[in-house]
Parts: C-alpha cells; sequence; structure tokens
C-alpha cells in the first residue's frame, strides 16, 4: 500500500456519497487485506478478488481500495446478511476471512466510531480466518433464451421451463407448495 489509509479513506467518501462507519469498516477491511495479503493498492485491477457477505455500504468502500467491481467478476455477492469479507489474490489456493464483529458501543459519537473503526486496534474490531479459495466458475458463455411470455432475452442458468418452455424468473409462477 503507498499511502496511509487516511487517503483511502478520502477517496472511499467521495465515490461512496457520505462517510459513514460502514463505509470505514470496510475501507478498513480493504486496507488490512491488502498489507495481510501483501498486494499492492488498486489490486483489483489484476488479481485481487473479494467475496463480500454483505451488499451494505462497506462493499464501496472495498471497490474503492481494492479497485475490484462486480462487472470485472473480481467483487461477489454472497448474501448472508454478515460483515464478513474473504480477499484472495487470483490463482492462490488461500485467502483471508475478515469477520467484522466490533461492539456497536453508543458511547461513541458517529465520527468516533468512524475513527475507531478506521484506526482503532485490530483485534477490537474484526478476526481472522486463512479460509481455502472457492475453484473458479469454468469460463462459459451461456446462451439467452427468449421468455415465452415477456420476450425478454434471459440467460439460461437464470431461466425455468414449465412444460418445456423458457420462462424469466419474473414471469414464472411457481407451480409447487414451496413458498419463497
Ligand atoms: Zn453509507
Ligand atoms: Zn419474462
Amino acid at each position: 500500500m503507498r499511502h496511509e489509509i487516511d487517503f483511502y479513506w478520502n477517496e472511499s467518501v467521495a465515490f461512496h456519497g457520505h462517510a459513514c462507519p460502514g463505509l470505514a469498516l470496510g475501507c478498513r477491511v480493504a486496507f488490512d487485506a491488502a498489507r495481510m495479503l501483501g498486494v499492492d493498492e488498486r489490486c483489483g485491477d489484476e488479481e485481487g478478488v473479494c467475496i463480500a457477505e454483505t451488499d451494505a455500504c462497506g462493499i464501496d468502500a472495498i471497490q474503492s481500495v481494492w479497485g475490484c467491481t462486480m462487472g470485472k467478476g473480481n467483487l461477489l455477492l454472497k448474501p448472508r446478511g454478515k460483515q464478513a469479507f474473504t480477499f484472495y489474490r487470483r490463482g492462490e489456493p488461500e485467502g483471508i476471512r475478515i469477520y467484522w464483529n466490533a461492539p456497536r458501543s453508543d458511547e461513541r459519537t458517529r465520527e468516533e466510531r468512524i475513527e475507531h473503526y478506521l484506526k482503532g486496534p485490530a483485534e477490537e474490531l474484526y478476526r481472522t480466518a486463512r479460509v481455502a479459495v472457492p475453484a473458479p466458475a469454468a469460463a462459459r458463455i451461456s446462451p439467452s433464451l427468449s421468455c415465452s411470455a415477456c420476450g425478454e432475452r434471459t440467460a439460461e442458468p437464470m431461466v425455468r421451463l414449465l412444460e418445456g418452455h423458457p420462462y424469466c424468473l419474473d414471469c414464472f409462477e411457481d407451480p409447487s407448495r414451496i413458498l419463497r
């Protein structure tokens, strides 16, 4: 990392549009993960990948610090409702999962919380574990099928079949008794 965390914090706020504790935790984990993995800033442009288990504010800081985006395929969302993020370098078997478990103390103001999240001792904020990196999905271009109801072209893995006809998820009426 070429800069101190304040540099990335300012960039994250500019990207996200406001300063908030959730953004600060994303900035901190992205910053610390880069140091732990020994990668440079903006490594997401080339080799860095993040799997985020939340879609809250923090992932904007991760995009800003690491330069990884959903469009490039190196920011992956695995919605679990947890403030947890796995970072790894493409091609390496292991990465680091950071689980944010800082207690939400009401003694701190919003500004103090942001400061604590950015610069407080790591052991008060999160825990880390080495984790195996998921095997890369085989690169295939899936064909699109036209939905039998709305006619819109829909990628094959998202299509449901009813009596042999393809439907997009918005048009598919689930005949099963399973409530989703
Ligand atoms: Zn926010
Ligand atoms: Zn449709």
